[in-house]
Formats: structure tokens, sequence, C-alpha cells
């Protein structure tokens, strides 16, 4: 079997589609395991397709038991049958005739449609799902995430760039998002001490490494070559990630008070070490809406810093602002982080850097121009 390379759904999809295969006591993944791997990403093109004609995990389980179909053919290699392995020769043959260097969800999608007698894809032609209206709906989406896309998305990338592939994974995102729900108000202190806090982080630690014995290894290098420099604010954790469709092992992220750096501040030093040691060709510098750092007061933090005991001479007082890192715009604040990073000498002229803006209630990007 020729090597394929995946994208990050795609490979969720065969990881799901692997535990299927678990749960039923067998070796070797089949397509019926990746059409019900493909159900299980939540997000992407290929599975919005199976979500629009009601092909549902619930739904495929409730039917394949039933159909009067070819069962899956067991023999095969390298853990999947011959027919999983002809769906993913199929997915590879699609995403080359589209010129992408990965199989996305949608060439798998296609890959079981194009089994035609397999149970697979027999099920899917139930459910109105043949070759014809996935083109059809390929298209729709297509074009769908086309009218979502950030504007300025290709022209800041130079359509080159190593994202290039993704500018449809970020349309993709903002489709998938659109009622993400307003970060909560403040709530009221609570009386917990810093210790329960930890004590209940450790609590969930038990709970989880009890549920996910099976996490995938994944290399510290990020597979996507890529670092993302962006703000501390708790409203982008857990958040920017399904925004910008990254996982883990893909991108390595510096994280500080506003997303950018002062002098002698260590994100500049932690972009270093992501492009000399970690390989990553590619930087991009987030701002978020609403950000706390165009709303401070720095007069109000140098007073706290100076009332709890911090000595006056730890206080750079003659320039706090710029020691802190406060701005009055986001945007520009962004741009200018592109142009000191670019400035510092520290990076060759083939590291992309590329300025994005993110909106902090609904996931949706922008590239901010001067
Ligand atoms: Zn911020």
């Amino acid at each position: 079997m020729p090597e394929h390379r995946f994208t990050s759904r795609a490979r969720r999809a065969l990881m799901f589609a692997r535990r299927e295969a678990a749960s039923e006591g067998r070796e070797q993944i089949n397509a019926e395991h990746i059409l019900l791997g493909l159900s299980q990403v939540g997000e992407g093109t290929g599975y919005t397709l199976l979500q629009r004609c009601g092909a549902t995990t619930e739904a495929l389980r409730r039917r394949l038991p039933h159909l009067d179909a070819a069962p899956s053919i067991t023999s095969g290699a390298e853990g999947f049958t011959g027919d999983a392995r002809r769906v993913l020769e199929s997915a590879h043959r699609e995403g080359r005739m589209e010129g992408c260097q990965f199989i996305g969800s949608e060439h798998l999608l296609l890959g079981i449609i194009d089994g035609r007698t397999t149970r697979a894809a027999r099920l899917l032609a139930d459910l109105g799902l043949d070759l014809m209206r996935y083109r059809q709906y390929l298209d729709d989406a297509r074009q769908d995430a086309h009218a979502t896309s950030a504007p300025g998305w290709a022209q800041a990338t130079g359509g080159a760039s190593p994202l290039g592939q993704e500018r449809e994974t970020l349309a993709d995102a903002a489709a998938v998002l659109p009622e993400a729900p307003p970060a909560a108000p403040r709530p009221e202190p609570a009386a917990a001490s810093p210790g329960d806090v930890l004590e209940e982080i450790l609590a969930h630690n038990e709970q989880f490494v009890a549920q996910h014995p099976e996490v995938p290894p994944a290399s510290h290098l990020p597979t996507r070559r890529l670092a993302i420099l962006t703000c501390m604010d708790c409203r982008l954790t857990d958040f920017w990630e399904q925004a910008l469709g990254l996982h883990r092992g893909e991108a390595v992220v510096v994280r500080s008070a506003g997303g950018g750096f002062a002098d002698n501040d260590s994100p500049l030093r932690s972009l270093a070490v992501a492009v000399y040691a970690l390989d990553v060709d590619t930087i991009i510098v987030m701002g978020h809406t609403g950000c706390g750092m165009s709303q401070i007061s720095v007069g109000e933090i140098v007073g706290k810093m100076s009332d709890r005991g911090v000595s006056r001479d730890r206080i750079p007082s003659s320039d706090a602002r710029a020691w802190l890192g406060a701005f009055t715009d986001v945007a520009d604040h962004v741009l200018d982080t592109v142009d000191a990073i670019r400035d510092s000498g520290l990076f060759p002229d083939d590291v992309a850097i590329h300025p994005l803006l993110i909106d902090s209630d609904t996931g949706r990007l922008s590239v901010p121009t001067r």
C-alpha cells in the first residue's frame, strides 16, 4: 500500500475506525469502521456531508446489521481489510486529482462511496448519498466555505504558504462554530483557595487518565511546522484551536499577555526555539477582540504591585506601559508585533510571519492590514 498522508480530521476518523474495529474484537479496519469513524469526527467536509444525509453514528449503527449486502472482505494488509485498503487508495486518487497533498475526510468518504458493493457503500446509497449527490454536496460545501472564509487570507499568505491547503479548514472552522456562546460574565470570586483548585485538577486528571487509556502518541516536532503567538486570555483556551482547526501535535503555541512581547521578553526566545529546534517555518501572530491589554490601567497595576510589597526598583516606573505590553488598538498591535519579530534579526526571510485576528466570541478569523 502506498504511503498516505492524511489531514488531522482524516487521521481522527481512522483513529475512531480503529476503536470501532477493536470494539468488535477485530484487528483489521474495514470500510464500515471507516464510515463509523468519519461520522464521529464532529467537523469538516466529510462529516458535514454525512450529517446532511442523516448518516449520524446512531443511524449507521442501527442500519448496518440489517443490510443485505456483501460482508466485508477480511483479507488485507497493514491493519486494513481489502475493502478498507481500496477506500484509502480511492481517496488517495481523488486527492491527487484535486492537487491536494493530503487525504482529507471528504476523500475518505468518496473512497467509501466508490466501493459500491461494500456494505458501507450500500448503506450510503440507501441514504441517498451516491457519487452524483456527493459531488453536488461537495461543491455546495466548498462554496459555503469559500463564502465564509476570511477575506485577504490568500493574499496575506501569498497563496503558496504551507497553510495554503488549510484555507478551507479555517473557513470550515468558522462554519462549525456559528453560535459559540459569548464568554460568561466574570463569576463571583469563589471562596476556594489556590490549593483547592490544584486538588480539583488532580481529581479530574485521575478521571481523564482512566477514560483515555489510549491517547495516540505525538511527536514534539509540530507536524504543520507552525508556531502561534497569541494572548493568554482565558476565553481563547479550548476555543481558538477549534476555530483554526488545529489539533494535538500540529503547532507550538506561545502565549503572553496581549500576545506580544516587550524587550528581553521570552516569547521571542520561544519563537527562536520553535524555528531552530522544532523546524517551524510559519509564525502566526494572533490578536483577539476585546483584549484586556488594550484596556488595562497601567497606573493601577503599578499601584497594586507596590501596595502588595513589590519593591519600587523592580517596577520600571518610567516606562511601565511598554514593560507591561499595553496597547490601544489590537490590529495595530498585531501588525507591530509581526514587524518587531521580523526586525529582531533572529529569523531568516524564508520563515513566513502572518498577522491574524480572532473574534473572542464567535471564533471568526480576519487578517489585519495597514
Ligand atoms: Zn488578550
